[in-house]
């Protein structure tokens, strides 16, 4: 099921169904976290007029890009931003939920290093063993459980509240909380695919909504004519 059927399926049972696991927030503190899947890296669109929404990029003639690419050349400011973002389906040891986990370049790559520098620490253990080895040849011995943070909790600290002063940092969360997925959520998350969890637009549908049109009346638009509350779900959360 991708993210359309499943806003379908919500519009028309009028009840959450569910099926589309919400987005990972991280209070300041521990939050402990096991990757289940990673996603495949995409542009996306913040569009403000639209109740804050985020929309994949649909590339060649995209119309916020065109805009986007007009205020740069007039020396302009507009509301609309492009961001590349990387999504994981992540088990959150902390509220007990599947959750998507969206976040853009810099926060994977600290994820990423946390990552590399097990790695290498692993590396290092085998060159001190095996002193004939290079560190190339070390890097290669190493078992992927010791950095592939599919096999093991991460544990992400979050300081501070604001856009400037928020950071993330990453860590092999202590044996303690080294805890399994449980085996409903491992099933949850092999039936999704997180590359289709995403609000995608094409050019002339990300037009309307530039224009103003909710999702609903764009994607239901008989639906839409009737109730006027527009779309129950909020894409931030
Ligand atoms: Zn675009």
């Amino acid at each position: 099921m991708n993210l359309l059927e499943m806003l379908n399926e919500d519009l028309n049972t009028d009840s959450n169904s569910n099926e589309r696991p919400g987005f990972t927030k991280f209070e300041v503190g521990d939050t402990l976290i096991t990757v289940l899947a990673i996603g495949t890296p995409r542009w996306t669109h913040f569009i403000k007029s639209a109740g804050k929404l985020t929309v994949n990029c649909p590339g060649q003639n995209c119309p916020v890009c065109s805009i986007i690419r007009a205020a740069k050349k007039n020396d302009q400011k507009t509301d609309h931003k492009s961001t590349k973002k990387y999504g994981m389906l992540v088990y959150n040891h902390n509220s007990g939920e599947l959750e998507i986990l969206d976040q853009k370049i810099t926060f994977i790559r600290n994820f990423q290093s946390m990552l590399q520098e097990l790695k290498e620490d692993a590396a290092e253990a085998i060159m001190e063993e095996n002193q004939e080895l290079t560190k190339e040849e070390a890097m290669e011995k190493v078992d992927t459980s010791v950095y592939d943070p599919t096999q093991f909790v991460t544990r992400i600290r979050r300081k501070g509240t604001g856009m400037n002063d928020t950071e993330y940092s990453f860590k092999k969360a202590p044996k303690s909380n080294q805890k399994p997925t449980p085996e409903d959520i491992v099933e949850k998350a092999n039936e999704l695919n997180i590359n289709e969890l995403w609000l995608v637009l094409d050019n002339d549908q990300l037009k309307q909504l530039l224009a103003g049109k909710t999702l609903k009346e764009i994607f239901n638009p008989e639906e839409a004519d009737e109730e006027s509350d527009g779309l129950g779900v909020d894409f931030t959360k």
